[in-house]
């Protein structure tokens, strides 16, 4: 079976032991056989880039995460302005946060706040906005940058301020219609704005892919109809993910493409390990059963929707 994973997180630290061995060789002789490194932070676009570069089969999605904008924001602070931040910005968000993590049983407080610093610290490296953006296009003109993202929209972390979170995905969403790279959109919490926000600033321009897709079949008709399709990844393996299955059943096959979101959501049988492109072939495995067809041939329309969106002619 064929793999090809439309949006993994290999820069993540999950991958520090073992990051190597992975991308020089495991993936491959899982069955990988194109793997896209998304950047989220502008660590992760850094890091997307390199690995595109150093390994044949990798390619670059170059973007800041709703969670990350701050480093526009914030661009051309001190070391000291940035610490001050930092230490303010998680002493502000601490009730909230332990609330969430208490709720989610995970330890979501720490990794926010590892957030809130990075974001500050990646900030004084620039001058400005315009410094930060000239940088993501630097690297979104790279041969093998096939896709700007993940940029998006995130109600649930609130990192950000909505308008904050708005204006540079809409910022983002116009750079990739005049690059002409097609899009790779995180959503949570705000698949409604999310749609909107598409609709108004890059319909019939690039087209692209909603990652980790979790609307309704309604609006997955509407995406599908404006030139998108939708990520599919260890979500649909679980139990209670009875809407997304319902919209892999109706939405045809030649709009779905495959992801991991790795280290994240691996699926099940291995749900909560660390998850990597290998495993997506258990997410293949589902989607043929929902769409009561033979696995491998699943498989190949798959990879040939991922090819097709991201534009990959090369073998
Ligand atoms: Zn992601």
């Amino acid at each position: 079976m064929r793999i090809i994973d439309t949006h993994a997180h290999y820069d993540d630290e999950a991958f520090d032991e073992d990051r190597g061995e992975l991308l020089g060789k495991l993936l491959k002789e899982g069955g990988v056989e194109l793997a896209v490194n998304m950047g989220a932070s502008m660590y992760g676009a850094d890091e997307s880039a390199a690995y595109a570069e150093k390994y044949d089969y990798v390619y670059a999605g170059i973007g800041i995460h709703p969670d990350d904008v701050g480093v526009f924001e914030h661009a051309g602070i001190s070391r000291e302005e940035a610490a001050e931040l930092t230490r303010k910005e998680i002493r502000d968000r601490e009730g909230v946060d332990q609330g969430e993590a208490a709720e989610e049983g995970t330890d979501a407080a720490a990794e926010s706040s590892i957030q809130i610093g990075r974001k500050y610290q990646e900030a004084i490296h620039f001058s400005s906005a315009d410094d930060v953006m000239d940088h993501l296009i630097g690297m979104c003109r790279l041969p093998k940058t096939v896709t700007l993202g993940e940029i998006g929209l995130d109600y649930h972390w609130m990192v950000e301020p909505k308008e904050v979170q708005k204006k540079w995905f809409i910022r983002q969403l116009r750079l990739a219609a005049e690059l002409g790279l097609p899009i790779n959109v995180h959503s949570r919490d705000a698949a409604q704005d999310t749609f909107d926000t598409i609709k108004e600033h890059h319909s019939g321009t690039t087209g692209g892919i909603i990652h980790c897709y979790s609307g309704s079949a309604e609006m997955a008709q509407e995406y599908i109809r404006m030139g998108y399709y939708l990520g599919v990844g260890g979500v649909v393996t679980y139990k209670n993910s009875k809407v997304l299955k319902r919209v892999v059943s109706e939405i045809p096959l030649e709009y779905l493409v495959t992801e991991t979101d790795s280290p994240y959501l691996a699926p099940t049988p291995l749900r909560g390990e660390r998850n990597d492109s290998r495993n997506i072939r258990y997410v293949i495995e589902k989607i043929a059963e929902l769409k009561e067809m033979d696995p491998e041939d699943c498989a190949e329309i798959l990879r040939e929707n991922a090819r097709k969106v991201y534009r990959i002619t090369e073998a």
